[in-house]
């Protein structure tokens, strides 16, 4: 499939209107668990119930309240189908595996912003973010996108954040298009 839209990553320095991950003070983003890693068997109700949610919690993207309900809509969609991808084809799960982490817990990790007005978001760039940070911006450009395309451009943004570079500003990098070729023939998107 052809990407119709542009997409950006910037370094850190340059990620315009991004702070740290995690510095948004929206609280913990890993699920709940037992503080001493032992259950008794008298607990192991109470674990299957914070592990059940979890899982819930996880099956929905950590969307900012800021983004446009148009946004918002295609976001949900595209995130189910990147989830659903990343859990179920292999050589999807495997772009993760080799940063040591899976697929669902990159995309359950990532805060989405909006990207509205940031100056990320010109040349029609649909989403970026920078290498290793939790917080990917979404432009206005992302609600034009099929949900399949949608859909790999939140894995795309996934794998940045799980450590996969992009040239430029990374030499010998794999480029932007390139690696949305290798998610959509990877995730068969
Ligand atoms: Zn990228």
């Amino acid at each position: 499939m052809v990407a119709l839209a542009a997409f950006a990553i910037l370094t850190p320095a340059l990620a315009l209107g991004l702070p740290p991950g995690g510095a948004d003070g929206r609280g913990p983003l890993a699920p709940i668990e037992g503080a001493s890693g032992r259950a008794l068997p008298d607990d192991a109700l109470f674990f299957l119930r914070l592990a059940a949610d979890a899982r819930r919690a996880a099956a929905k993207p950590h969307a900012d309240e800021a983004l446009a309900p148009v946004l918002k809509v295609r976001l949900l969609e595209a995130y189910h189908v990147a989830r659903q991808q990343v859990s179920v084809e292999p050589r999807c799960g495997a772009l993760f595996g080799r940063f040591g982490v899976a697929g669902a817990e990159s995309l359950a990790r990532t805060r989405y912003r909006s990207g509205e007005g940031l100056a990320g978001c010109i040349r029609q760039a649909a989403a970026y973010t920078c290498v290793g940070c939790l917080q990917t911006v979404l432009c206005p450009a992302f609600t034009n996108l099929d949900t399949e395309t949608a859909a790999a451009i939140l894995i795309h943004e996934a794998l940045h954040q799980a450590g996969l570079p992009e040239r430029p500003p990374t030499p010998d990098a794999m480029s932007s298009l390139e690696i949305t070729r290798m998610v959509e023939s990877n995730c068969a998107l």
